[in-house]
């Protein structure tokens, strides 16, 4: 029986982060998304695999790359044409921000943009869908990409979710959708979809804004329901968890994980600084968010984070960093804070970098460390399936 490649390399040696473009780029169909036993979404096999190596090429985590698209640098320049500018640690960028959506900043995780950028490429006819995470109604998956084209959809869609979603159902979607996409996600997610576009050309005008999420790593199911667990919720019981409910009187870091405990009814909330630091020591993060070094999201056309600084990380209400990498997202930028929608100031090079200094540590100065630590095994293994 043949196994297809992705599983092999990839999967199988615990680097796969679940975005599911190898379920869509396989075409005998012999995968399917599954939940593994450490709360993460995985593809398994459900088909007979023709081996022709499809589902490994739009692989963010796919360790033999082609070199025309072996990192973001290449794949920069050929998705990223008019961005002006480069630098090594958060690739090609048009300009950098901080700030926020006057309207969906209170509704948000953050300062709002990805909810305002969202509204204003439906409305200015940019996109005809959006892709983005809303709740679920499968048992057991709180949250899930889903299809929205209006305004109303969009707010449905807001706020991070630090839970395992796939790509899986939306791209099974996206060749009977007539019209124009846009995508969400974290950067190994806009990755998968930048190789995708590299290996299916139609989906370059198909899908032609992609936002990018600044992620510090990727959390398990596990994760929710720890959090469900300290607020006093069993697993079963959990619904509806929101991973940042804001303290408008407060830090923007002191935010509270909240659900419903559906066995009466009751919402129950706790400030996350009583349960541990959760990002810095990795815990519940998956495995590849260890070897990945794209922090900034870098081939996104617009990359939105959290202003982890001063003054910005004192106003509970929350405020984006924002980095532009097209044209067009750069205009949207500009025009919202012309027209009084946005509440936007140019932020120095060196106070974006500053703000994501721990992902910074960890995933470039640290990476070689691991790489060199644990990966011998995984190497040779590779080596010899090459
Ligand atoms: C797993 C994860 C880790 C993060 N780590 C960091 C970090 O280390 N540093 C930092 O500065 N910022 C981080 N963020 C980003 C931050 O939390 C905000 O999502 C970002 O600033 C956008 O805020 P906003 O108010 O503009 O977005 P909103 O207007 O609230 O919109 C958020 C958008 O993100 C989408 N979304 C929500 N959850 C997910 C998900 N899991 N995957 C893909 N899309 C999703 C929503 O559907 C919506 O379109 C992380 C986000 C996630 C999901």
């Amino acid at each position: 029986m043949n196994i297809p490649k992705v599983l092999d390399t990839v999967v199988n040696n615990d680097l796969c982060i679940g975005c599911c473009l190898c379920v869509y780029a396989c075409p005998s169909k012999a995968l399917k998304m599954e939940w593994n036993e450490y709360g993460f979404l995985i593809p398994t096999l459900s088909g007979t695999c023709d081996s022709n190596g499809d589902c490994l090429q739009v692989c963010p985590f796919n360790p033999f790359p082609e070199k025309e698209v072996s990192t973001e640098n290449e794949l920069g320049d050929i998705y990223l044409t008019t961005a002006p500018s480069h630098h090594p640690q958060i690739g090609k960028y048009n300009a950098i921000y901080a700030g926020h959506s006057n309207e969906f900043r209170l509704t948000s995780s953050s300062g709002g943009i990805g909810t305002y950028i969202f509204t204003k490429l439906l409305s200015n006819g940019i996109v005809d869908y959006v892709f983005s995470v809303k709740e679920s109604t499968k048992p057991g998956s709180h949250y899930e990409y889903a299809v929205s084209s209006s305004k109303e959809e969009l707010l449905q869609a807001s706020k991070t979710r630090y839970f395992p979603v796939t790509l899986s159902e939306v791209m099974s979607k996206i060749k009977s959708l007539d019209g124009r996409i846009a995508i969400v996600g974290v950067a190994c997610f806009i990755k998968a979809v930048r190789l995708a576009q590299y290996k299916e050309l139609t989906l370059k005008a198909k899908i032609p804004f992609l936002v990018g999420i600044i992620c510090g790593g990727v959390k398990s199911k596990s994760f929710a329901e720890y959090l469900a667990s300290k607020a006093g919720i069993e697993k079963q019981n959990m619904q509806t968890p929101q991973f940042r409910i804001k303290d408008y009187e407060s830090t923007a870091g002191d935010y509270s994980f909240g659900c419903i405990d559906k066995s009466i009814n009751e919402k129950k909330t706790i400030k996350m600084r009583t349960v541990g630091d959760m990002w810095g020591t990795g815990l519940f993060k998956a495995n590849a968010c260890d070897f990945c070094d794209d922090v900034t999201t870098e081939l996104a056309d617009i990359s939105l984070g959290d202003a982890w600084l001063p003054p910005y990380n004192k106003d509970g209400k929350g405020t984006n960093v924002i980095v532009t990498r097209s044209t067009i997202a750069d205009k949207l930028i500009q025009d919202g804070n012309e027209n009084g929608e946005l509440t936007i100031e140019t932020l120095p090079l060196e106070r974006f970098l500053a703000s994501q200094q721990g992902s910074f540590n960890h995933r470039h100065t640290g990476l070689s460390v691991r790489i060199k630590k644990n990966n011998p095994y995984l190497l040779k293994d590779l080596a010899m399936q090459k």
